[in-house]
């Protein structure tokens, strides 16, 4: 790597990008305080904030910070859930991508689209959907998150179990690295062996190893229908059933299976402000939100309802409740994605993004909330996730003591995950939240691997130092 080596003054590296790149590339401290740079609410220190219009800024910026012995946080729609945009340091400046938003190309053909890592995931979403076409990836924060914090992230959502995760997505992406040199990995095709695939060491990467300016997305045909309901079962331990029976019976077409544990449905639709309407009768061990999408309507929800019955036939679930219009289908997952109501509900919390296998989810919340509330006696969890693809959130809240407790509380959570050989980050990152609890889910070789292979691509941690290791 070329790393210039005299330190430059940083107002000299600002005024260069300022004559480089024009005014609107900066934002003065003052103006850049009080941006949201988490879901949560942390805020944006006074602290310049670059907004390069293409990659040649990027990497005209990358290198004056460098020089400068700075320090770049790569920020997208800050919806990340892992504290990856928070300072460290207090002395980093921030490169937001919001001027780079162009959807450069669709080729239906191919099924790819190309874009510039600023474009915000609806916007995405609905530019394919006008010509019949589907970006798989879905998430909650759809209006906010972008496909640089998505690759970044390697973010999953409601449709990993069909189609994968964002790393899935990903057939091409330009990368600028920590010396500002631009790496062309925008490959077209899905196939292509030609040596080491490097883009995968930056998807998920959260912004430590380079910059994401461009990608290549692949496309699915768009779905001409989608089936939903929610079902009520009477023990967790029939959930590796459920899933079977209707992965077999919807041939190939079942793309969202979240679970929600009662205390879920409870702090959706009881108690003051509640906006959801609970679609089952009470009483169960727990309720999923289960969609099918395929490409013929009419035999499609024949064959929905028909798996649906056969499974209440034979007992393996106690209740269904179909969604009988689009309006109730978008009321199922309005419930579901409420994470607003969710936070407002139970703060003061701490939240986690575990991995485990699904036969052992049941034992595994058991021993989690048993443990806990040996621990601490008025400890509250809360359960829900996408699970068909292994993950769970947790949410955990012990009232005034809980910001005190969140080691200790994430020390009782992840005890289980390792003995079950699991993860204690399934789709959200490590950012700077989870970084200490990393060598948890990682052995110290693959640890030591990942601290050398930072050190080589950014010696003098640039990029978004102090996160993920
Ligand atoms: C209501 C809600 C629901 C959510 N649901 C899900 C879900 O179901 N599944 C899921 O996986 N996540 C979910 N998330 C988390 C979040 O949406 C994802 O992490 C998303 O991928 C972050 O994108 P962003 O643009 O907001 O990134 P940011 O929050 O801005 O950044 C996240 C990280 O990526 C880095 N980064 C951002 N842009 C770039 C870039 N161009 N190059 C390099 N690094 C970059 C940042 O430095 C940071 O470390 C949810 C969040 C919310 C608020």
């Amino acid at each position: 790597m070329t790393i210039l080596q005299s330190p430059l003054p940083k107002a000299d590296a600002l005024q260069a990008i300022r004559q480089r790149c024009g005014a609107a590339a900066l934002v003065a401290p003052a103006d850049a305080a009080g941006r949201r740079i988490s879901p949560g609410g942390d805020l944006l220190a006074a602290v310049p904030l670059l907004r390069p219009a293409g990659t040649d800024e990027v990497a005209f910026m990358v290198r004056q910070v460098q020089a400068a012995g700075g320090a770049l946080v790569p920020l997208g729609g800050a919806s990340g859930l892992a504290g990856g945009l928070k300072p460290v340091t207090g002395q980093e400046w921030y490169l937001s991508l919001e001027r780079m938003r162009a959807i450069e190309e669709i080729d239906p053909v191919s099924r790819i689209v190309v874009v510039q890592a600023g474009v915000v995931l609806q916007t995405l979403q609905d530019a394919v959907a006008e010509q019949g076409l589907l970006f798989a990836v879905d998430l909650g924060a759809r209006g906010s998150a972008t496909v640089g914090g998505l690759v970044a992230t390697n973010a999953g959502g409601e449709r990993v179990l069909r189609f994968g995760m964002m790393r899935e997505q990903v057939l091409g992406l330009e990368v600028v690295l920590a010396d500002g040199t631009v790496l062309d990995l925008m490959d077209r095709v899905l196939k292509n062996n030609a040596g080491f695939d490097l883009k995968q060491l930056f998807i998920g990467s959260e912004g430590t190893l380079g910059i994401v300016t461009r990608a290549v997305l692949r496309l699915r045909s768009a779905f001409a229908g989608h089936d939903a309901a929610f079902l009520s079962l009477r023990s967790l331990a029939d959930l590796p059933r459920v899933l079977t029976r209707l992965e077999a019976g919807l041939g190939g077409t079942l793309s969202a299976f979240e679970l929600m544990w009662p205390e879920f449905l409870q702090t959706m639709t009881e108690g003051a402000g509640a906006q959801h309407r609970m679609p089952l009768g009470p009483g169960a061990a727990g309720y999923l939100l289960v969609e099918a999408e395929g490409g013929n309507p009419e035999t499609d929800a024949t064959r929905f309802m028909a798996v649906l019955e056969q499974l209440l036939e034979d007992g393996v679930i106690a209740d269904a409740a179909v969604a009988q219009s689009e309006a109730e289908r978008r009321a199922f997952w309005a419930l579901r994605n409420d994470i607003a109501r969710l936070i407002l509900t139970w703060s003061p919390l701490v939240a986690f993004d575990v991995s485990v296998p699904i036969a052992q989810m049941s034992s595994y919340v058991d021993d989690t909330r048993a443990a806990l509330c040996l621990r601490w006696p008025l400890a509250r969890l809360l359960v829900f996730g996408h699970v068909a693809d292994n993950n769970l959130h947790l949410v955990v809240t012990l009232g005034a003591d809980t910001a005190a407790q969140s080691t200790a509380v994430g020390d009782v959570v992840y005890a289980g995950v390792r003995a079950r050989r699991g993860s204690i980050s399934a789709e959200h990152g490590i950012g700077l939240d989870k970084r200490d609890a990393l060598a948890i889910s990682r052995p110290q070789e693959v640890m030591a691997l990942m601290r050398q292979l930072k050190r080589w691509l950014d010696p003098r941690a640039l990029l978004n130092p102090g996160k993920v290791i």
